[in-house]
């Protein structure tokens, strides 16, 4: 059923309908969005011209409305493990974890994904991947326990069946215990396919095919997902040049470094996004452009586990695509895209020392929106405030105390932009969050999933994963 016409007017605008970060669209001080049948029926400055019969007006005085934010990269499970091995390296964090993801199951998962994209959706997120690479023996059906999540929330998914074959005996980072059989991984990753994608124009669901990294995925195992994604026309998707140490580690066992590796097994290509990319030379950099291959640039989960900062402003300069991804929130304790729209922003700036410019407020929302779609391939569905694309819109309040200095929006409005209000400032209360026209969030609450309850089921889980460890 098609939710209900919807207009919100006398708020600033922000369309990201333009041709690319350097030139990110029509903005306007004062004007409207309407929304009929799922879809976004008109855009403008000033009041509304047609309002569709029946249509709920909500007064966006004193806010600013975008795209929704589109999440590129996350690890739900990881929701349940926030705050532990907390000045650790990527490998010493990742050995610290692997024995206490090994016991997650899908019950505990299912609380893990509630939580962890309810928290996304209060903070303006519509769209959001998730990136599952651990299915420990006996666990039970945990692919389906994160779709029955989303469904729940309300949030446009693109999760993906991730895999790991190379354990520590047979030269990887993960001990063998949470590694699976190749062939068991990739028969599971098509069956997962073939139970979930919808390729449709509307769809809540698409999947993607997702081998973990270069230190627990086989070349085998890479070689093979590629081509079944290939033939199964979905997406692929692994992590990338994260740390240095990754990067010594391709050098010692591939004689390659990352980005030359994945590139001679087909992974870089146009049907690509790539987690991290923080240690990409100028070649590889170029074979982004050259590829299409996409980045889900993920600043503060890199700053947190100190790998560094991907080189945004020379992918975007050379034509590659990047968008935000959050990570999974053990290395990002509950960051969600809002918060990563000023995260890239200072990380772009101090990376490039001495380049204030190096990614501007504007930039910084298009990576969040249009960037995220096209990482997820749904450029011309999603991502911009445009007659006829899918109606997954955030509205911003920026008249409170938090913004009151800036004043960017309504009658009291001096100088400041609402833009670099949303950006720059601490990241304010998503209003209304609405996906396909649904409201997600109305009136800054969870109208999908009550959030006491997730955050109740949240406690649980983590509690009995806990004693699960101890055994
Ligand atoms: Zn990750």
């Amino acid at each position: 059923m098609s939710p209900d016409p919807l207009v919100i007017e006398g708020c600033a605008v922000a369309t990201m309908d333009g041709t690319g970060p350097f030139d990110t669209g029509a903005e306007y001080a004062s004007g409207h969005v309407v929304v009929s049948g799922g879809r976004i029926t008109a855009v403008g400055p000033g009041p509304t011209v047609e309002i569709p019969d029946g249509a709920r007006r909500i007064d966006g005085v004193g806010c600013l409305v975008t795209p929704g934010l589109v999440n590129t990269h996350h690890h739900l499970f990881q929701w349940l493990t926030q705050g532990l091995a907390l000045d650790e390296p990527l490998f010493v964090w990742l050995r610290t974890l692997y024995p206490v993801w090994a016991r997650i199951d899908d019950q505990a998962l299912h609380a893990a994904a509630t939580g962890g994209l309810a928290w996304l959706a209060l903070a303006g997120c519509t769209t959001s991947s998730d990136h599952q690479y651990i299915f420990p023996r006996g666990a039970g059906d945990l692919l389906g326990a994160t779709v029955e999540a989303a469904a729940a929330v309300g949030m446009r998914f693109h999760p993906t069946r991730g895999s790991m074959d190379l354990g520590q005996s047979s030269g990887g980072l993960p001990p063998d215990e949470v590694t699976e059989d190749t062939d068991a991984a990739l028969t599971a990753t098509a069956e997962a396919v073939a139970r979930f994608h919808d390729p449709g124009p509307d769809s809540m669901l698409r999947i993607g095919v997702a081998p973990c990294s270069p230190f627990s995925a086989s070349e085998r195992l890479m070689r093979e997902a590629m081509e079944f994604a290939r033939y199964a026309k979905v997406r692929r998707h692994t992590h990338l040049a994260e740390t240095k140490e990754e990067d010594l580690y391709c050098r010692e066992t591939k004689g390659l470094s990352p980005a030359e590796y994945l590139d001679k097994l087909g992974w870089l290509d146009a049907d690509v996004w790539l987690a991290h990319c923080v240690h990409l030379d100028d070649a590889a950099v170029k074979r982004f452009a050259a590829t299409g291959t996409s980045t889900a640039h993920c600043p503060s989960s890199n700053g947190r586990l100190g790998a560094g900062i991907a080189p945004v402003r020379r992918l975007l300069r050379a034509g590659a695509t990047v968008g935000l991804g959050v990570d999974g929130s053990a290395s990002s304790e509950g960051t969600t895209v809002a918060t990563e729209l000023r995260q890239s922003l200072l990380a772009a700036r101090v990376r490039d020392g001495g380049e204030p410019s190096a990614l501007t407020s504007r930039q910084a929302l298009w990576l969040a929106t249009r960037g995220g779609a096209a990482c997820l391939g749904r450029t011309g569905e999603i991502g911009a405030l445009t007659p006829g694309m899918l109606a997954d819109v955030a509205l911003w309040r920026l008249d409170g105390l938090a913004h009151s200095g800036m004043a960017p929006v309504g009658a009291d409005s001096v100088g400041a932009d609402p833009v670099a209000a949303l950006v720059l400032a601490p990241p304010p209360v998503a209003e209304l969050v609405l996906v396909g026209g649904n409201p997600v969030v109305d009136g800054g609450e969870l109208r999908t999933v009550d959030s006491e309850s997730a955050a109740r089921a949240v406690r649980a889980a983590r509690r009995w994963l806990f004693e699960e460890v101890a055994g």
